[in-house]
């Protein structure tokens, strides 16, 4: 098996893991999000599972072994720094930095990572809002919740956009939704109409697709009177 298949895999596990914290992980999701058939992902389930680097576990589909999460955020360390090289340093937009990096995170060498690194100041935040891994592989995860998950008057700050969709990326940046930005919901309606939101504070209001607000995470939720445990409660 190929170095970058092995690799694709673990950071794709990885990744799901992370958007849909204790759902079960299945072959189809995993399909999906790696552009292969179900079946070509069972093949490979297996043969990662040979390498002890995933293991299947009853009702929670597939999970990566201590040896696989430490492969996959490896992986994401160099994603996510050559994201970050590219808007810094060449000015790529920030939505054409993912498909770039998903080539190199394959091939850079240590020596260009620690360079890279330095650079920019020992980030600890990609473009789009996760964080960078640090080199002996901890990773500093903040709670989050998804934007369409807020209620009408809840006010949080922008933690994390989904990187994979070039052009959502363009719509939530034409409306000012970046990392660190305060957002409040205003109104929401129901059957999975739209969410009016107010972008960064006494900013504008927009009217914001469901579809895209479920791929805005964010943290520190406030409520009017004082802070809430929304987003400790999961
Ligand atoms: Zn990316």
């Amino acid at each position: 098996m190929q170095t970058q298949t092995i690799e694709d895999y673990l950071k794709a596990i990885y990744e799901l893991g992370r958007e849909d914290p204790g759902e079960k992980l299945t072959t189809t999701a995993l399909a999906e999000r790696l552009g292969v058939s179900p079946a070509t992902v069972t093949g490979t389930l297996k043969k990662l599972a040979r390498l002890r680097l995933v293991v299947h576990k009853p009702y929670r589909g597939v999970e990566l072994t201590d040896a696989g999460r430490k492969i996959a955020l490896e992986v994401i360390r160099h994603h996510r720094l050559i994201e970050l090289y590219l808007q810094q340093a060449l000015g790529v937009p920030w939505d054409r930095v993912h498909e770039e990096a998903e080539k190199w995170e394959h091939v850079l060498s240590e020596e260009l990572e620690d360079r890279i690194d330095a650079l920019l100041g020992h980030p600890t935040q990609d473009p789009h809002g996760a964080p960078i891994p640090a080199r002996d592989g901890t990773i500093a995860q903040p709670e989050c919740v998804r934007l369409s998950e807020l209620a009408p008057g809840q006010t949080a700050v922008i933690a994390e956009v989904s990187d994979h969709d070039p052009e959502l990326l363009r719509y939530l940046g034409e409306r000012g939704l970046y990392p660190n930005v305060s957002i409040e919901l205003i109104a929401k309606e129901p059957f999975g109409g739209p969410l009016t939101v107010r972008v960064g504070r006494q900013g504008r209001e927009w009217a914001l697709g469901p579809e895209a607000a479920r791929h805005v995470f964010v943290t520190e939720v406030v409520q009017e009177g004082g802070p809430s445990h929304e987003a400790e409660k999961e």
